[in-house]
């Protein structure tokens, strides 16, 4: 059978060939204005390349470091064997997984994805069973704190057709650092912080009504009485989603939490693995899939959780505050996914789009939703000659939080 253009002609045939072998895994730590993003660069021996990005955000240099032991055994290989990549890459050390070597293997398995699909011709959602949804609803999360000024913002972003928005919390001591020992850190007080967020997304709610779907993202900053606490101080119905108010690493205090609350709970960020999700998804601790493609373990994982999710009708709600790589991957995830909710978007402040001499193709909001692109690939391009790149990283950390009395918390 003729095939309908040259064009397609080439890919089928060069795919039909034997060789094709990783050359080149660039990695590009670079300052994007508010934080350091981590993109990667495969490119293979037929002119091919393609994207990926790591999330673990404030720590891009130790997954340079991972990156540059796999790149080691990776050139040479053939590209197309994604599933074997990944498990050559997770396997290769005695000590597999940990977020920073999966921070890793998900850049690289995303750019292995993009690769592929950009040398077939195809959009990457058809290498994961093709399109399910043409757009990809998303969430926003307020400008404004909890306080004055946030309920006027929801009103305006519920006008502009947002339909889900997320607040963040207020700790409003931070104006006054903690002092004690000499280091200005912002102090959180979680009492004070619970008392003035529930009192602000209850007017929230009240002002916008049933027309959005609202949550906030506590940052597991609260305790299991606390978490409990401040979901009993708001009525039934304020809150569609609470976001990670405690710390993940025991499903079994979300348990508790869960008796003591009906809030349905979005978690799921910090997962490095399908293992981390399974407890999550079987015994329903999880309303909402929060999952990082950038962290888990690129498409190649993020697929086998999107499995299980399915299996207990949990919608995926992926987590994705980092570049236009991670949201391009995002979206692709998202159409060939059943069950979706929303996909995160950044704030207003920041603007949505990222700087386009660094990303002179990138995914752009249609509204409130994303279209599903259908070119060869995720549909982002990246600028490694763009001045941005030459001034590459700049060390920045997290604020480092206390209590009121000097202890550390959680940021
Ligand atoms: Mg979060």
């Amino acid at each position: 059978m003729r095939l309908p253009s040259g064009q397609a002609d080439e890919p089928r045939l060069r795919y039909a060939g034997t060789a094709m072998k990783i050359i080149a895994i660039k990695s590009f730590p670079v300052w994007a204005g508010h934080r350091n993003l981590f993109v990667l660069k495969i490119e293979s021996d037929d002119g091919s390349y393609g994207y990926g990005e790591a999330g673990l955000s404030g720590r891009e240099l130790a997954v340079q470091g991972a990156i540059d032991h796999f790149r080691r055994f990776l050139i040479g290989e053939d590209p197309r064997r994604i599933g074997a990549l990944w498990q050559r890459v997770y396997r290769s050390q005695y000590f597999e997984g940990g977020r920073v070597l999966t921070a890793a293997l998900s850049a690289i398995d995303i750019a292995l994805h993009d690769l592929v699909a950009r040398s077939l011709g195809v959009p990457v959602y058809q290498l994961l069973g093709g399109k399910q949804r043409d757009r990809v609803p998303c969430f926003v999360t307020t400008t404004t704190q909890p306080g004055p000024g946030v309920v006027d913002e929801a009103e305006r972003l519920v006008a502009a057709g947002w339909t889900c928005i997320r607040t963040g919390i207020g700790y409003p001591a931070v104006d006054e650092p903690y002092e004690g020992d000499g280091r200005p850190d912002p102090v959180f007080d979680p009492r004070v912080s619970m008392a003035h967020t529930a009192e602000w997304i209850v007017k929230v709610r009240e002002a916008v009504g049933r027309r959005a779907a609202l949550g906030i993202d506590y940052h597991h900053r609260l305790s299991v009485g606390e978490a409990a606490s401040f979901c009993q101080s708001m009525p039934a119905g304020t809150l569609d989603f609470l976001e990670e108010p405690i710390r993940d690493e025991t499903p079994e205090a979300y348990d508790a939490l869960q008796r003591m609350t009906p809030v349905p709970m979005a978690i799921g960020e910090e997962f490095a693995s399908k293992w981390q999700f399974r407890p999550y998804l079987e015994r329903g601790i999880s309303a909402y899939a929060r999952l990082d493609i950038c962290n888990v373990g690129g498409f190649t994982e993020a697929m086998k959780v999107v499995g299980m999710c399915e299996a207990h009708y949990i919608d995926l709600m992926p987590h994705n505050p980092l570049g236009p790589v991670s949201t391009a991957a995002c979206i692709h995830l998202a159409a060939a996914t059943p069950l979706f909710a929303w996909l995160e978007e950044r704030s207003p402040e920041l603007g949505f789009d990222f700087d386009s001499e660094l990303f002179p193709v990138q995914p752009k909001l249609d509204g409130v939703t994303h279209r599903v692109p259908d070119t060869p690939g995720l549909g982002v391009e990246f600028n490694e000659d763009a001045p941005a790149v030459k001034k590459a990283f700049e060390f920045w950390e997290n604020p480092h939080l206390r209590r009121s009395d000097g202890s550390h918390t959680n940021w």
